[in-house]
């Protein structure tokens, strides 16, 4: 390095003020964070939310929201499991992670500085017995979120809990929708339920609420594959675990491009999705699954779609003794934040 390098580079920063940045990407997350102070908020300290949203538990009472344009959700449920039980314990065990976010690097964008987001609490159940008697809730309650015009992103619970957010979202169309998970959650009712979390996208289509050609599953293996020829009857998209590395992250993305469209569209990420080595916590594991990276690659490459939702199910944390499988689901829940802030200042009007 030149002596007139580092002369300049003493100028611009051995003296600057704290949090004191040139990029105005970088400066604009500064401001936020820092908020005129020389100090930023300790990770460790307050009461814990998603994501360290603020908290708005008075949002749901009001008729606009409180003027949110993204509410972050609590779905604290799991009546639906066909194996271990315990996602109910999930909003609590993500909402403890912090240190996530603020600034996207490769979306270039702090998704808070964007849009107006924050925690809203959970999801009101009348009954902690009856699993219908808590689709109505969730129903109800995005009901709700939709009229407002508020994009929700969730936390379960178990996988059943899309089903209803999905007839609430899609109720005057249906949606598309990037579904990442182990399992296809395409069969059909056994000892008696159809609502189970093995089947919500299996319903979601005959109500009407999404539309298959515009679906595509990715991650999906197991000894279950013969519960979901729904998928394939019904002309979704699936890709296998074992295809992602043949056909390439990349090209994943093209075909998630190609089969959702420019239409509204949903993420649901199933935490089993990503191999056991990444998140053992939850309640029906599968070997052979994705890397967090890839996974990371693959909701990034969701930049262009139109998101009106989306959700992260299946974090069980009494199987988590690292926390890493909430750690992930946090990021998850950040990944979708971004793609649904890109999504909200796309189709601002300019000005
Ligand atoms: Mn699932
Ligand atoms: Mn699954």
């Amino acid at each position: 390095m030149d002596r007139k390098k580092l002369d300049d580079l003493r100028a611009k920063y051995a003296v600057a003020p704290p949090g004191d940045m040139h990029d105005p990407k970088f400066k604009k997350v500064v401001e936020m964070v820092f908020a005129g102070t020389d100090r930023r908020p300790k990770p460790y300290e307050g009461v814990a939310t998603f994501l360290g949203a603020p908290l708005r538990l008075d949002a749901p009472a009001t008729q606009n929201w409180a003027g949110l344009d993204v509410a972050l959700v609590g779905v604290p449920m799991d009546l639906g499991v066909t194996n271990r039980p315990g996602a109910r314990l999930g909003p609590r065990a993500v909402r403890a992670i912090e240190r996530i976010g603020p600034y996207h690097h490769v979306h270039g964008i702090a998704p808070f500085t964007e849009v107006k987001a924050a925690d809203v609490g959970d999801v009101p159940f009348r009954s902690r017995f009856s699993l219908s008697d808590s689709h109505e809730d969730i129903e109800a309650f995005y009901k709700r979120i939709a009229a407002a015009g508020v994009t929700p992103i969730s936390v379960g619970g178990d996988h059943s809990i899309t089903l209803p957010i999905l007839k609430a979202l899609g109720a005057t169309r249906p949606l598309g929708l990037v579904h990442i998970d182990a399992h296809g959650d395409t069969s059909g009712p056994f000892e008696g339920a159809k609502f189970h979390h093995g089947g919500p996208f299996r319903q979601a289509v005959l109500a009407g609420v999404l539309d298959p050609e515009r679906t595509i599953q990715i991650g999906i293996r197991g000894g279950a594959e013969y519960l979901w020829e729904f998928s394939y009857a019904s002309g979704m998209t699936v890709i296998h675990a074992d295809e992602v590395s043949k056909l390439g992250i990349e090209r994943i993305i093209q075909r998630i491009a190609e089969v959702v469209g420019k239409g509204p569209a949903y993420v649901s990420f199933d935490i089993d999705s990503l191999d056991p080595a990444f998140a053992p916590g939850t309640g029906t594991p599968e070997i052979g699954g994705l890397s967090t990276r890839e996974a990371l690659a693959l909701l990034r490459g969701c930049a262009g779609l139109q998101v009106v939702g989306g959700d992260i199910v299946e974090v069980a944390p009494q199987y988590d003794a690292t926390t890493n499988t909430a750690q992930a689901a946090a990021q998850v829940m950040f990944e979708i934040l971004s793609l649904a802030a890109l999504t909200r200042t796309r189709a601002k009007p300019a000005g």
